[in-house]
């Protein structure tokens, strides 16, 4: 039986990568297994960051080479909850870390929202990056308009995938469906509705400029929405002038347009049998207890003919069976990571990190500090002797498991035949990777079966 430290971390996304980056930088006998449901590993770097961002995915480069770490470990295509319960790793790790991001969406809670062609940006996102939960999604790309709804990056990221040329499109990774799909795309029209006003966006400047930088789509912005302080905020100053700019630029007949528009809710989605139009309540902004600003509906509205309405209001955490959740925030119960089994209970060895940790928010990059202070605590507690026993650590144990149960894990060697396959197809349609989209087809491919 091995006497280093057994570590588990559930999944393989960035706050995965970063704990196990923190943890190998200690002096310390260890064993990481970084486990992830999908043959694949990066969570949203490959499921997430838009096709068309390639330069931001390039950050994976980093996380091979934790995975190249002798102490480290990848287990693919192993599902907790069936293949390991949550008890199973208490038995054979001393520590768990919980990293498996939020898997759902939060929702409008308006009339008509479960009509055919109301759809979440998170499908929407997860079916252009090709992520094998969401290759059966179709989306009606017939009808001239379309609203997101949020004033977020993913808002942002949904709008420039919708306004991009096939051309374009064909340049990145973007999975082979959605290429097809978006070539007859017969979008012209595309509404990205903010409740609050351009003060109060949630996109970063960088990601906002790129919409009035899109080689066929035209931007068009009102001035008269563009009233708002930035309260010295810099980034906020940024942004209105971003927006000011766009409010002047003359439109260039060019094939889509890109409309902003702000202090707008949607009140329904209504049409016959799917959605047609989206009503919009006016709003205004009035300052709250906390001294931040609300929207409070004026009374008047609008109504704009749409096909296809993404709401793209915020990721929302489901948890795992067996892993303890406060459904509402969609997040684990923690305390600066150390998960809580119940009010002011720390459980032993247990930790989170990343979006299920504190929620859908901040970029990559955010998840390095977060991932350090769950990772220091984890190593206070080892110190301090607080981890969990694990009666039977160590991997054989574990292999042992899942063999019995005849999961087909997918090692980091597999995952490296994978990527290298899917370049190669890329290689052959011009395109930088051409990616496997169903998880029968990885496991055909990496096993030889066509
Ligand atoms: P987000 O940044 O939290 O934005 C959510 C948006 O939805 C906000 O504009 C919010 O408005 C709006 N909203 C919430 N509830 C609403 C409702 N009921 N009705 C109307 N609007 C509502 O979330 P996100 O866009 O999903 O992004 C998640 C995180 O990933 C963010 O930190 C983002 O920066 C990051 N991300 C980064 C990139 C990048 O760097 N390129 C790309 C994608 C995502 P209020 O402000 O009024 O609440």
């Amino acid at each position: 039986m091995s006497t280093a430290l057994s570590v588990a971390i559930i999944g393989a996304g960035p706050s995965g990568f970063y704990t196990a980056e923190h943890l190998l930088k200690q002096d310390l006998p260890i064993e990481i297994d970084l486990i992830d449901r999908l043959p694949t590993p990066y969570g949203l770097v490959r499921g997430g960051v838009a096709p068309d961002h390639q330069k931001i995915k390039s950050v994976t480069r980093v996380y091979d080479k934790i995975a190249a770490h002798p102490a480290v470990r990848f287990l693919g295509h192993v599902r907790i909850g069936t293949d390991l319960t949550r008890a199973e790793l208490l038995t054979h790790y001393h520590a768990v870390v919980y990293a498996f991001g939020a898997q759902s969406d939060r929702a409008l809670g308006i009339p008509g929202e479960d009509l055919p062609g109301s759809q979440a940006a998170t499908e929407f996102v997860g079916w252009y990056n090709g992520h094998p939960d969401y290759r059966e999604q179709r989306f009606d790309l017939g009808a001239p308009g379309v609203a997101v709804i949020g004033m977020g990056n993913v808002a942002v990221d949904v709008v420039r995938i919708l306004a991009r040329t096939p051309d374009e499109l064909a340049a990145t990774d973007i999975a082979g469906e959605a290429l097809e799909a978006l070539r007859s795309s017969a979008v012209r029209d595309i509404y990205m509705i903010g409740r609050r006003g351009p003060a109060q966006g949630a996109f970063t400047n960088p990601e906002l400029k790129e919409l009035g930088e899109m080689p066929d789509a035209d931007i068009d912005v009102r001035p008269e929405e563009l009233e708002g302080e930035s309260g010295g905020d810099k980034a906020v100053e940024k942004n209105l002038e971003t927006l000011r700019r766009f409010a002047t630029k003359p439109r260039r007949g060019r094939r889509r347009t890109i409309y902003l528009r702000f202090l707008r809710s949607p009140l329904a989605l209504e049409g016959v049998g799917r959605v047609e139009r989206i009503v919009l309540g006016k709003n205004r902004l009035v300052q709250d207890g906390e001294g931040s600003l609300q929207a409070r509906p004026t009374g008047e509205s609008e109504t704009l003919p749409v096909g296809l309405v993404f709401r793209s209001v915020g990721y929302l955490g489901t948890g795992i069976p067996g892993v303890p959740l406060d459904a509402r925030r969609g997040i684990i119960p923690n305390v600066e990571g150390r998960v809580l089994n119940a009010p002011g209970q720390v459980a032993p060895g247990e930790f989170t990190v990343g979006w299920i940790k504190r929620g859908p928010s901040g970029v990559i990059g955010t998840n390095k500090p977060d991932a350090v202070e769950s990772a220091d605590l984890l190593l206070e507690d080892h110190a301090a002797g607080r981890l969990n026993p694990a009666p039977y650590p160590g991997r054989v144990a574990v292999d042992t498991t899942l063999a019995a149960r005849g999961v087909r894990v997918v090692s980091w060697a597999d995952w490296l035949r994978l990527d290298a396959l899917e370049r190669t197809r890329g290689k052959a349609a011009g395109r930088p990777r051409l990616k496997f989209t169903r998880i029968d087809s990885m496991l055909a491919a990496l096993d030889g079966i066509s």
